[in-house]
């Protein structure tokens, strides 16, 4: 018999140091997994959030989600604001579920901060609603169509591990291939400098 280990702590509570928090690029491997739910915010985990928005602000993003700043967590942010100047469009989201309004997807361009350079045109609803726990830990609903359902199904998808590359055809996929080898040469090489 060996002695007992401590138990594992919950998982939802393991919020990380907000200083901790950074982009992360492809293939980074926790942009391939599915994220756990978050529940009511405490102070730490609204930290990260706040620094999610600051992280979307800096990179010039319209969304961003936890897995892609590091966070193992069913969050992400958006601002779809044109003037992408103003506090008022943001939004958070967490432990979101998602059910489409629109019956017939339409293909649109896409980019994604944690793949620069590669756009490719992925098919989603146009129209959705979401359900989700807010900043302040209260459950809302929203309706939401055109750009903004759009960056909610891309974020959204995020928390579930799935990329824009898992999106589109072979053949789309084919023409980022070299960009994509681009990518994790990138990551290799910076996984041997930390
Ligand atoms: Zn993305």
């Amino acid at each position: 018999m060996t002695t007992p280990s401590r138990s594992s702590p919950d998982p939802a509570s393991e919020i990380p140091d907000v200083g901790d928090l950074h982009l992360r690029y492809y293939p980074d491997p926790l942009l391939g997994k599915r994220c756990r739910p978050l529940g009511v915010p405490n102070r730490a985990a609204q930290a990260c959030i706040q620094r999610m928005i600051e992280l979307m602000y800096e990179h010039q993003g319209i969304g961003l989600a936890a897995p892609q700043v590091g966070w193992n967590a069913r969050v992400f942010v958006t601002n779809v604001d044109p003037d992408g100047l103003t506090s008022e469009g943001d939004r958070v989201f967490i432990d979101p579920q998602l059910e489409p309004l629109s019956e017939v997807p339409e293909a649109e361009d896409e980019g994604c901060l944690s793949l620069p350079g590669i756009r490719l045109e992925v098919e989603r609803a146009t129209a959705l609603r979401v359900q989700a726990l807010g900043f302040d830990g209260e459950p809302y609903q929203l309706d939401a169509a055109g750009l903004l359902a759009r960056c909610i199904q891309h974020e959204n998808d995020h928390l579930d591990g799935i990329l824009i590359t898992a999106r589109v055809s072979t053949l789309q996929r084919i023409a980022v291939r070299s960009k994509l080898r681009e990518l994790k040469l990138q990551w290799d090489e910076q996984e041997r400098r930390t």
